[in-house]
């Protein structure tokens, strides 16, 4: 019998509990990171996931999610999906229910939720929407200058190409909407005691993004994969990079090759940091084995990843490799 464990990325920990009560009572990799994931994507304290996520250029909120299990690389996937809280669910629902499928988007995926029982639910919290009008605020009485201040403790120490994404963000919401008045998508993947893995991935996507942009979150190989033959992936970070990079895929093939959960998931970063890319800012990865075993890496120092195995009694936190 494989020893269960779950992981996940920074503020994974409102989930992981969860999700090991799932795998200590013998549950599924796949019950395991929709019951982890959906508790994150209900803590209206996280602004990047689910409810109380930031919205895009428009100021609506767009969800993107996916899941895929490592044993036959089944994958679904929702992207830009307005008005529905648990995304995780419905790209779970997509993977099982409509197996000719991969991936919908916006206006299906909203009808496949409807048609499968799914309830709406208003997202845009009163804080999203505090947060979402300051920073616009922000950019356009610094525009120009240190812009690159972070949100909420997440993405500091951001660099030249988050100030220019927020002006081009900016540019782009005096152009699309006469408006009234830390980024970070949630990684979980899991290891069951039948051997099963599964990756899971959910994200508002970036704040004040082009109405319908889908993120690496959603796009098999880029924000998410998985293969129980050697591990599973996933990034949080420019999502614009991983799918350039084929990064959780390239992880995957690393692992494939002998190489430990960490240095794959550097050795990929390190091979999207090659790609040119004007509003270039941290790309985060992690990875968990077949047998248990796991790593993380980031452009940042201080950056940590959170583990939960049948003996824990709280999310455990590791330091990832830095770029
Ligand atoms: N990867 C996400 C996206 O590109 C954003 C993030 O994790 O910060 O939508």
């Amino acid at each position: 019998m494989t020893q269960p464990v779950i992981i996940g990325s920074e503020r994974s920990e409102a989930g992981l509990p969860a999700g090991i009560e799932v795998l200590r009572r013998g549950g599924s990799a796949l019950d395991a990171v929709e019951a982890a994931m959906r508790r994150c994507e209900d803590n209206l304290a996280d602004h990047y996931v689910g409810t109380g996520g930031l919205p895009n250029a428009r100021g609506q909120v767009e969800l993107d999610a996916s899941v895929m299990l490592g044993s036959d690389q089944r994958f679904g996937a929702v992207g830009a999906v307005r008005g529905y809280p648990n995304p995780i669910s419905i790209a779970r629902a997509v993977l099982e229910r409509l197996p000719q499928h991969c991936l919908l988007v916006g206006e299906g995926a909203e009808l496949f939720a409807a048609e499968n029982g799914f309830e709406r639910a208003e997202l845009l919290t009163d804080e999203a929407r505090r947060i979402w009008r300051e920073q616009l605020q922000q950019t356009a009485t610094a525009e120009g200058d240190a812009m690159g201040r972070s949100v909420e403790g997440e993405n500091t120490g951001a660099v030249d190409g988050d100030r220019r994404y927020r002006e081009s963000a900016l540019a782009l919401v005096r152009r699309l909407a006469p408006h009234e008045g830390p980024w970070g998508t949630i990684n979980i993947i899991a290891l069951d005691a039948s051997g099963e893995l599964c990756v899971g991935v959910s994200t508002s996507g970036y704040p004040f993004k082009y109405p319908g942009r889908v993120g690496d979150s959603a796009v098999p190989g880029a924000g998410n994969w998985c293969d129980l033959r050697a591990g599973g992936a996933a990034c949080t970070g420019r999502g614009e990079l991983s799918m350039r990079g084929g990064t959780a895929r390239t992880i995957v093939d690393l692992l494939a090759r002998g190489e430990n959960p960490a240095e794959a998931c550097r050795l990929a970063l390190a091979q999207a940091a090659t790609l040119p890319d004007d509003y270039r800012a941290e790309l985060r990865a992690l990875a968990l084995t077949p047998d248990g075993r796991h790593g993380g890496a980031a452009g940042q120092q201080g950056s940590v990843y959170a583990v939960m195995t049948a003996d824990s009694t709280r999310p455990e936190l590791h330091p990832r490799v830095v770029l």
